[in-house]
């Protein structure tokens, strides 16, 4: 294993291995890949365990156990959110493919396997999972032409095998939208994140750390959640946000650190925004 494998690209080729066995089936079974992968390519040193176990303070981790000469894969066991579990596992073994000659264990903290860690490591076994776990080809066709809402999102979340947040911060990846998601927690911004077209708009005007605006589904996601029609959207005037542009705001609570989650839709001159809502309308509420 040479240093400095590209996390996107090692994942792009075992989503290909994976769909050529399977064919288009979704989701990618990461813990099953795994095994299987590591087992023919590295059968001295392969996964032979995958556990769900509680890991206080911890997402996953991955572990050489000397005596057995095999990696051992651990994930918090998320019955109720399976997406969640399946994007931990895919993210562990990221660091397998990509960083098991540089370390014999590693601990994996929730905001690592949601990308919003600076660490580098964390950060490539994250872009790993986004890229084994949603093909960004497949990701493309499903919201082609379609208004993006939550619940549409929650399909792709479903289709994957991730999670709300997962498929919302991977969206933003590829999108030409002009898209902002932002964390907020106890009336404060935490953490934000803007398709390309939308960074310009979005530097400068958010900050990590400010208030949430006071007219925002964002500032009391209990409330939104509770009244507005949250799932597709309320329209908000230019300057409800210090984005200088009208836009339309989603909310959801987060499983994650008793976070919300705003996606905020920008009406920016010059980008397209499929406006048909969904034919059907009577879709699950999304779940994280
Ligand atoms: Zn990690």
């Amino acid at each position: 294993m040479k240093v400095g494998l590209s996390a996107s690209g090692e994942a792009i080729k075992l989503a290909k291995l994976w769909r050529a066995v399977h064919g288009l089936t979704f989701p990618i079974n990461a813990g099953a890949l795994a095994q299987e992968w590591s087992r023919n390519v590295a059968p001295d040193a392969p996964i032979g365990e995958l556990q769900a176990r509680e890991l206080p303070g911890f997402e996953g981790g991955l572990f050489w156990l000397k005596e057995r000469k095999v990696w051992a894969l651990l994930y918090h066991p998320h019955e109720d959110l399976p997406g969640r579990a399946n994007f931990t596992v895919a993210h562990e073994f990221g660091h397998y493919v990509l960083h098991r000659k540089l370390q014999e264990a590693f601990q994996c903290s929730q905001s690592a396997t949601l990308g919003i860690t600076r660490a580098k490591i964390e950060r490539e076994a994250d872009q790993f999972a986004s890229y084994l776990l949603m093909p960004i080809d497949d990701y493309t066709q499903q919201v082609r032409g379609r208004r993006i809402t939550l619940d549409l999102l929650g399909e792709c979340a479903d289709r994957y095998g991730v999670s709300l947040t997962a498929a919302i911060l991977k969206w933003l990846e590829f999108t030409d939208q002009a898209a902002v998601a932002v964390m907020g927690r106890e009336g404060m911004l935490h953490w934000w994140k803007a398709s390309s077209s939308a960074k310009k708009y979005a530097l400068g005007a958010l900050r990590e750390g400010m208030e949430l605006p006071s007219a925002s589904l964002a500032v009391d996601p209990a409330q939104a959640t509770s009244t507005a029609d949250y799932r597709l959207g309320v329209e908000h005037a230019d300057g409800v946000w210090p984005i200088n542009l009208p836009l339309r705001e989603m909310v959801v609570l987060s499983d994650r650190y008793d976070m919300s989650i705003s996606l905020l839709v920008l009406d920016a001159p010059g980008v397209d925004h499929p406006d048909e809502p969904d034919e059907d309308m009577t879709t699950n509420l999304p779940s994280f």
